[in-house]
């Protein structure tokens, strides 16, 4: 999602600016422990489209300098930003510090939507026509306190932004799509015969939807689900036909289509290469994942003692996938499946508020730091959940992360927040 700074000398208004912009009449959190106060992040929306906007009120007291701290608390926000909004004060006009934040602004090369603040009245809305020797553009005037001027301080910073993706986050259309892939030989066309006798429905069209020949649509639980390329499940032409190569290809084809894959295990076999592959190709297809051990009828105590042993050494990169203990012949927890994919799903597409990730995140790297690397020890400076399904968090840093250190910010990221069945994907991003 955009990120948008606000930037400006102290005093100018910035805080209450933010304030309008997330429709809070309430003041933005000055001092919250364990939130940096130089640059506070809020989610906010306007006309549909949500975006992350950056308040960098806070600024270094003590510094000798204070211009040079602020501006270069700026500077950090604004390299971080798709959209800078700079706020000049309407009734002092332009000065020096603005000057030099606008060469900083015009370095940066990002948009800039120029604001004079307190124009409370029509004679300071002429006012700020006086800040167009800033070079940045027409000036808005807006009033951050009365309201005045914000709606079209907003159409202008949507304008400005990154177009919006083509898939509109949130809206779906049609039943859940579900790849179940496996090996030959581990239950696959036996559960979907189950589910589809047992649970009755296998429809043949829904109202409204359009379904792939080769798919299957069946209710369970309640909830119709499209099982994408099945064709060959119900012909029960897979063992007979093709190689593995092709076994491969159909199960990639499938993963790509759907947003959940089940990829049923053999229980009573030692986990193989082959059931790595098809594991490997759910996880880096992005996709939610459940692990289904089949023929659980033929797990006795035995057998249990190994597996738990296999599962611990095979699975451990993904100890996050939902995993249900079923048998396709007998009927046992097939109906554990559909909770396990409704969960996986709403871990997929789970959206962290930015101010608690945030908070979160200062404490977690406060409480254990990255290691120094080359006399520094690289910080977070803010983080954002740049998009779903699956998640994706952007971490902005002073410095790159070693991989080590990034592993444990995932686990704990999953540790506090969940995504139980979903890959999680997390980019740093250095400031140069
Ligand atoms: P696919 O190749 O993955 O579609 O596997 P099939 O559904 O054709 O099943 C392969 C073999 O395993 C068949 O002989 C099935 O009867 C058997 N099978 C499937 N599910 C179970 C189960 O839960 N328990 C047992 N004991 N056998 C099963």
């Amino acid at each position: 999602q955009p990120i948008v700074a606000v930037v400006g000398r102290p005093n100018v208004g910035k805080s209450t600016l933010v304030n309008r912009i997330i429709g809070r009449r309430q003041a933005v959190v000055e001092d919250v422990p364990g939130v940096t106060r130089d640059r506070v992040p809020y989610d906010a929306h306007w006309n549909g489209r949500r975006f992350t906007v950056v308040d960098t009120g806070g600024w270094e007291p003590d510094a000798k300098d204070r211009a040079a701290a602020i501006a270069a608390q700026a500077e950090i926000a604004v390299q971080t930003a798709d959209v800078v909004v700079f706020v000049v004060d309407a009734i002092v006009g332009a000065t020096d510090m603005d000057e030099k934040a606008v060469r900083m602004l015009r370095r940066s090369a990002k948009p800039v939507i120029l604001v004079g603040n307190k124009a409370d009245n029509q004679n300071l809305e002429l006012e700020v026509n006086s800040l167009w020797s800033l070079g940045l553009g027409e000036p808005f005037p807006i009033s951050a306190l009365h309201g005045r001027g914000s709606g079209d301080l907003l159409d202008a910073i949507l304008a400005a932004m990154p177009p919006a993706p083509a898939i509109i986050e949130g809206v779906r259309r049609g039943p859940r799509r579900v790849a179940l892939v496996g090996r030959p030989n581990v239950g696959k066309s036996s559960l979907l015969n189950r589910l589809a006798h047992e649970e009755r429905a296998v429809v043949d069209s829904v109202a409204g939807t359009t379904v792939d020949p080769v798919d299957s649509l069946v209710e369970m639980d309640g909830e119709i689900f499209q099982f994408i390329d099945t064709a060959g499940l119900r012909k029960r032409v897979n063992q007979a036909s093709g190689t593995e190569y092709y076994a491969s290809l159909r199960t990639a084809g499938a993963v790509e289509g759907a947003e959940v894959g089940v990829v049923l295990l053999d229980a009573g076999e030692v986990i193989s290469e082959q059931d790595q592959r098809v594991l490997t190709s759910v996880v880096e297809a992005g996709r939610a994942l459940v692990i289904a051990f089949n023929k659980w009828d033929l797990v006795d105590e035995d057998r249990r003692f190994y597996l738990d042993k296999e599962i611990d050494r095979e699975l451990k990169r993904i100890p996050w996938a939902v995993r249900v203990n079923i048998s396709a012949k007998t009927g046992r927890a097939v109906d554990k499946l559909a909770p396990a994919i409704r969960k996986a799903l709403a871990s997929w597409e789970k959206r962290i508020q930015t101010g608690a990730l945030n908070q979160w995140l200062t404490a977690l790297t406060q409480a254990t730091p990255h290691p120094v690397r080359g006399g520094r020890a690289p910080r977070v400076l803010f983080a954002t959940q740049a998009g779903v399904a699956p998640p994706r968090f952007v971490l902005f840093t002073t410095g790159p992360f070693d991989a080590g250190y990034q592993r444990f910010v995932e686990r704990k990221l999953r540790e506090e927040f969940g995504f139980e069945g979903s890959p999680v994907e997390i980019a740093v991003r250095p400031r140069k």
